[in-house]
């Protein structure tokens, strides 16, 4: 039996969590395991604070740093109080190479300097979680993930290398796998981080841990993958925004990835297809009651229509372009649209068009939209509208809809498929021209 579990920052944030990864494994595990762990809490916003410091000649970039080391050094001494224990000196060479790498200027490649600087969140969770395992009896092996996931240089956004990406894991991991006869072996790596063929590091994307795990479950052929979150599984609605949920006890890949396509973000869009690829059931389960039954996520459609599901995106602008000359929106002009979208990384999450107009709802993001509009507005007029939200309903209902659109929202655009109902909405907040 070989399983692949994820946990992620929140089920890592402190000592007391630490030691409740250890009791969960202590219970559920098999008998190999690879185990992919994200950097502490909230370590991967502050390394961006750091980031930017660095960049911007800022005078908190020492307070930033020592507010890293802090926080790390207390989950090391509450897990590890005998000082002559190795995780000390281990994790000492790592924040000494990361203050290292800061003292020196940046390199003015961005993407690549993050890349270089947010990955030692990643570093150092899994140097203090493996020390912890192997001091609670564990057969634990650290492996640096960048010698198993191999990408491109899209830095912050690495592109995998399947075929030589599994041959290392299968190489290294198997290896160790194969060569252990004791009753475990745990196989414990980070998430996130990759490396190109001269062996810098990368980085998947925020929240691309989820998807570290499907890389290995996916090379490993693993009978299961499980992600650990503070949730008690999928739930119909984000709890942010809805008092009442339910959770979605089973649902199919394909479900799945329509509710990641349409802003769900309870697993990384990317996870589903590795696993789907190889018929891996995935399992969300909550690390707080470890004993629920959680979600399954495998090739069984028939629960998908049982519990409509809703999902908000907000910070969303509605925007509308019309040929100046009063032509008709024709194929010809909407890919001239569209081209334009694509080369200015503009995501367009609906769209909709009648004879003079065609209009898209899309994230607001300042900067693309004033290239966008800057290149369009030669041949088209403009109009949009900001500060809206995106409501997509799955399976919907007549009662769904009502309980949805509910305090007065004014909706702008609707759209409707078999299965998926969608409505772009105005609270008193928006904004536009
Ligand atoms: N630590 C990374 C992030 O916060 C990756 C992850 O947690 O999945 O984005
Ligand atoms: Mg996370």
């Amino acid at each position: 039996m070989l399983k692949v579990f994820k946990f992620g920052g929140a089920s890592v944030k402190d000592a007391d969590s630490v030691r409740n990864v250890a009791a969960i494994l202590k219970k559920y595990v098999p008998k190999n395991l690879v185990v992919v762990v994200s950097a502490m809490g909230k370590t991967t916003n502050l390394l961006e604070k750091v980031l930017n410091a660095w960049y911007g000649n800022d005078e908190r970039l020492h307070s930033y740093i020592q507010e890293l080391i802090a926080y790390h050094q207390a989950i090391i001494i509450a897990l590890f109080p005998d000082k002559k224990h190795p995780v000390h000196f281990s994790t000492d060479l790592l924040f000494g190479e990361l203050e290292g790498n800061l003292s020196t200027p940046p390199s003015l490649d961005y993407d690549f300097d993050y890349d270089q600087i947010v990955c030692f969140g990643e570093l150092i969770s899994t140097t203090i979680i493996s020390e912890y395992l192997v001091s609670e009896g564990f057969n634990c092996r650290w492996f640096d993930v960048r010698g198993l996931i191999r990408t491109d240089s899209s830095w912050r956004s690495a592109k995998v290398d399947w075929e030589t990406t599994g041959k290392l894991i299968n190489q290294e991991v198997s290896v160790f796998f194969d060569d252990d006869t004791s009753t475990h072996a745990i196989a414990l790596t980070q998430g996130f981080l990759g490396a190109t063929p001269e062996g810098a590091t990368t980085t998947l994307g925020r929240e691309g841990s989820d998807y570290t795990a499907a890389i290995f479950a996916h090379a490993l052929r693993a009978d299961e993958m499980v992600i650990w979150k503070d949730v008690p599984g999928l739930l119909n609605a984000d709890p942010k925004y809805f008092s009442v949920t339910q959770r979605l006890s089973s649902i199919s890949y394909l479900e799945a990835i329509e509710l990641a396509y349409y802003g769900a973000t309870v697993i990384h869009p990317k996870t589903i297809k590795p696993l789907q690829n190889k018929d891996i059931p995935l399992r969300i389960k909550s690390f707080l009651d470890p004993d629920s039954e959680g979600s399954l996520i495998h090739h069984n459609t028939s629960a998908d229509s049982l519990i409509p599901s809703f999902i908000f995106k907000v910070d969303q602008v509605l925007i509308s372009i019309s040929p100046r000359d009063f032509s008709f929106i024709d194929e010809r002009n909407l890919s001239e649209i569209l081209a334009v979208f694509a080369s200015n990384s503009v995501h367009i999450s609906l769209m909709q068009n009648s004879a003079i107009s065609f209009s898209v709802c899309v994230d607001y993001n300042q900067r693309r939209l004033e290239q966008l509009f800057s290149v369009l507005e030669k041949k088209y007029k403009i109009r949009y509208n900001t500060k809206l939200e995106l409501i997509t309903i799955r399976h919907y209902d007549q009662a769904t809809i009502d309980r949805v659109l509910e305090d007065g929202k004014t909706v702008l655009l609707e759209m409707r498929s078999r299965v998926t109902a969608q409505f772009v909405v105005k609270d008193k907040n928006s904004g536009g021209i």
